[in-house]
């Protein structure tokens, strides 16, 4: 099965024609939190993730396939996507013609998919390998992003990996949902301590700004409790009076159908009510995507 892959996405780098779907490692989306067309680095599509959020997107009913990251083809298919981009052929594709002029632009390269980035041994490489295209198609000034739910953020390779995001226009947007670990173990229902990820968060913005992305949403038709709310703006207080520094909170809901049937989204007059108390009880910005 790997073979057929790599057969068939070789084939979509060499033929501009195909279409990109074809592709393993990178995929073109107009995303709002990007505000135009975000390349994603898909680094799992072993689908391995240390999360198993209620919400999650990712079809784990089919098994994952490839285990390792194939550097060479990774570039490759960025490459080409970009290529694409500058042409014009990815604004006259059929899934990118009602947006016009953002599918000729990129707006960032994400690290992102179909499980967690960090968890793959050579995260340090694929950051490089990925900034090393980016120079190369002059795209400096385009933002590198991480995607991230923050529990692999301690380890060695990957701090290797943020430093070098760090010289080239990174960005890190980090995963919090909750604001105790019990709620913690209800949303994202991980075997990593909430301590640690925690700390993570913690640590790496003392090195430099971050995101926090937070999915709020109902859980058997309750959204987050006052308590909880509280408990969460005080998370993002103990990080910015700890000496880290959060650019901005990205709040949203649930967009696509969930896994689990009591996991629901959240109205957007409820999830602006959360953004006004965060604001409030945290002095950061939060922007909302409803
Ligand atoms: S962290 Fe992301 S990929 Fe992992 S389970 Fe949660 S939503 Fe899914």
């Amino acid at each position: 099965m790997a073979s057929g892959e790599i057969k068939s996405s070789w084939a979509a780098v060499l033929d501009h024609t195909r279409n990109f779907s074809d592709f393993t490692f990178v995929y073109p989306v107009i995303s709002r939190r990007s505000q135009g067309l975000s390349i994603g680095i898909n680094l799992n599509p072993d689908k391995a993730c240390n999360f198993d959020c209620i919400y999650c997107e990712v079809d784990r009913s089919t098994p994952g396939t490839r285990t390792e990251v194939d550097l060479k083809q990774m570039r490759d298919e960025l490459r080409a996507l970009i290529q694409r981009v500058k042409d014009g052929g990815l604004a006259r594709e059929p899934k990118f013609d009602q947006v016009g002029d953002l599918a000729r632009e990129v707006k960032d390269i994400a690290f992102s998919g179909d499980g967690e980035p960090t968890m793959v041994k050579n995260f340090s490489e694929c950051v490089e390998s990925v900034a090393e295209v980016k120079r190369h198609e002059g795209l400096s000034e385009t933002k590198m992003v991480l995607i991230t739910d923050a529990a692999g953020l301690d380890k060695t390779d990957v701090k290797h990996g943020l430093s070098i995001m760090d010289s080239h226009n990174g960005e890190i947007w980090a995963k919090l949902d909750a604001g105790t670990e019990r709620y913690y173990k209800t949303v994202n229902r991980s075997s990593v301590k909430f301590e640690r990820v925690l700390s993570n968060l913690l640590e790496t913005a003392r090195e430099r700004p971050i995101i926090i992305q937070s999915l709020f949403l109902k859980v058997h038709g309750e959204a987050m409790s006052e308590q909880e709310l509280t408990a969460f703006c005080g998370r993002l207080n103990d990080i910015t009076t700890g000496g880290g520094r959060i650019q901005e909170v990205h709040l949203y809901t649930v967009a696509r159908p969930t896994p689990e049937e009591f996991a629901a989204k959240l109205e957007n007059e409820e999830l602006e009510a959360f953004a006004q108390t965060i604001r409030k009880e945290t002095d950061i910005k939060v922007a909302v995507f409803p």
